[in-house]
């Protein structure tokens, strides 16, 4: 594959488009915010638990936006050059690669770097000048200096529930963006994306949405986070595949929440109260 500049191996933008309308059901005003932001030029922060459909989200503003959408998944070892870009070797030649960042930045697309508390702090110093009103992004294995088109937009999320105190972000990056909170779907809303998700009747919907509801309240008996929406989607995929409610509850729902023997237990009874 050729990029524009040639460099074999190269990504094209153009698998990073969402042709068909993604299915997001709206927990209250963030599209319309989102959507205020992107013409701002401003960046966006989620905030939300697992799994309560912040991807999902990513996807539909990009749809809407008509906008390519590049996700990273971002992780300890990520490095400033995985974002930004590399040069490599191929078939005897140097040749610059893009990194997913500079991908969006020249396309004037949506980066969207998930659980970007999980990267090295020097890693997120590239966002800084991203993030404010500078938006511009230095490639300095290229003394090149990018501008970003008005098009582009930063998106960063993280779970503020399960962060330490030292991976929490710093004022002076937080500070940067507009942000929103996503938590769990009220439990209509829910039960509509579990059946939609899952092909699930209404009824048989709510009740795993129910189920959801208890394991959510949980915490104060050393469960570190209630079932998330993915999960209960999960669930009724394996109901609708033929799987009784306990067996698809206990593999889908519990067994992935922890490995503690009492709290499984109590899960268990759990999920034979709503089935
Ligand atoms: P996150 O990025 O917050 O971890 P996802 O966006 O991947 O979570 O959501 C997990 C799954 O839950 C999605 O694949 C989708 O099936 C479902 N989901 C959650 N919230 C919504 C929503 N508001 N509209 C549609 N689907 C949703």
């Amino acid at each position: 594959m050729l990029s524009k500049e040639g460099a074999p191996g190269a990504v094209p933008i153009d698998k990073f488009f969402i042709t068909e309308e993604p299915f997001y059901l709206p927990q209250g005003r963030e599209v319309e915010l989102a959507e205020a932001a992107h013409a701002n030029r401003l960046p966006l922060l989620l905030k939300g638990p697992t799994g309560c459909g912040k991807t999902r989200f990513m996807e539909y503003l990009a749809w809407r936006l008509g906008r390519p959408l590049v996700t990273v998944s971002c992780h300890d070892d990520l490095t400033t050059a995985d974002l930004v870009g590399r040069y490599l070797i191929r078939g005897g030649e140097t040749v610059w690669v893009d990194g997913p960042l500079t991908l969006a930045v020249k396309a004037g697309g949506i980066c969207y770097l998930d659980e970007v508390v999980e990267a090295r702090k020097d890693t997120t110093v590239v966002l800084h000048p991203l993030a404010d009103d500078r938006r511009t992004l230095p490639v300095e294995k290229r003394g090149e200096l990018l501008r970003a088109p008005a098009d582009f937009m930063l998106a960063v999320s993280y779970n503020p529930g399960y962060q330490s105190v030292l991976k929490e972000l710093k004022p002076s990056t937080r500070q940067r963006f507009v942000a929103l909170e996503f938590g769990f779907p009220p439990p209509e809303i829910e039960a509509r994306i579990v059946a939609r998700e899952a092909g699930l009747d209404p009824e048989t919907a709510a009740r795993l949405v129910h189920l959801g509801g208890l394991t959510r309240g949980l915490r104060e008996q050393g469960l570190l986070e209630g079932a998330s929406t993915r999960l209960l989607v999960h669930a009724g995929l394996l109901l609708r595949a033929g799987i009784d409610p306990e067996a698809a509850c206990l593999a889908a729902v519990c067994e992935p929440l922890t490995d503690d023997h009492e709290i499984l237990e109590g899960l268990r009874e759990m999920v034979r109260a709503v089935f």
